[in-house]
């Protein structure tokens, strides 16, 4: 109470976002990201579907895991028995897609070890469903220790290593988008999800190490997404370290050499 400092970064915090929450930045560990998935739903350019791994010294974990996220890990030689987390963003397929499959090959190899999904509400009952449809009667969640983790908008959601805050964006409503600010170690990975351009980018994104920010267009304004020239205009009001765009469709991959932000690519590996 007595530590002044302490106290005006306090105020600071809550001046400039009163609804972002004050997380500890906790020791120095080398964290590595690697691009499973950089593409749109539809696979433009020949890249995969959304999906982020990041390992700790101690821990991996997967921010969104789309339908060709499996795939992707093994072509970057991750096994699905070392993940021990899944964020994921919202509820469309080219982000979620992926985990009928992640948890059918962990169930058929008999995978022990717990995993836990992080996700707005609703993720068992939406896996459950696509399970059956995708597999009928085969066993799948009842043979793992998944433990489901639900955010609401403007909550954090806590692991032994992880403190993801979550922020509505603007997509599909019925899909529940939010972007995600992750805590790990001492570092802040930031991820946009899918949006249009909101204000709570800038509380998103701010003085993150690495923001991952949606760029589905160049130029074309579509409801629910972002374009390279509307996030040029609102560059100035973002804060991060670093920048990645992602979900790039054959417009935007079409005027690349046009775009002076680093794009992800697949298999791209960033060290934080
Ligand atoms: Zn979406």
């Amino acid at each position: 109470m007595n530590n002044l400092a302490g106290k005006a970064a306090e105020d600071y915090i809550c001046l400039y976002n009163p609804i972002m929450e004050n997380v500890t930045l906790n020791a120095n560990i080398p964290i590595t990201l690697t691009v499973i998935g950089s593409g749109d739903a539809f696979g433009s350019g020949g890249r995969l579907t959304t999906c982020f791994h990041v390992k700790t010294d101690s821990h991996q974990f997967l921010i969104d895991c789309g339908v060709t996220s499996l795939t992707g890990l093994k072509q970057n030689g991750i096994k699905q028995e070392d993940i021990d987390t899944i964020l994921i963003t919202h509820f469309h397929g080219d982000h979620y897609g992926g985990l009928p499959f992640f948890l059918l090959e962990a169930a058929v190899y008999s995978r022990t070890k717990p995993i836990t999904i992080i996700s707005p509400p609703g993720a068992r009952k939406r896996i459950e469903d696509l399970l059956e449809l995708l597999y009928p009667s085969t066993k799948v969640l009842e043979r793992l220790i998944v433990d489901f983790k639900e955010y609401k908008p403007y909550e954090s959601v806590h692991t032994d290593i992880l403190t993801v805050q979550a922020f509505p964006v603007i997509h599909t409503p019925a899909a529940l988008p939010h972007g995600l600010r992750i805590t790990v170690g001492n570092k802040i990975i930031s991820y946009s999800g899918d949006t249009e351009w909101t204000p709570n980018l800038i509380q998103l994104s701010h003085d993150a190490d690495l923001f991952i920010c949606e760029c589905n267009f160049y130029k074309l304004k579509i409801k629910g997404h972002l374009d390279y020239e509307t996030l040029k205009q609102n560059l100035s009001s973002l804060s991060f370290k670093k920048i990645l765009l992602t979900h790039l469709d054959t417009e935007v991959l079409n005027n690349i050499s046009d775009v002076d932000l680093d794009c992800a690519a697949d298999g791209m590996v960033v060290d934080l």
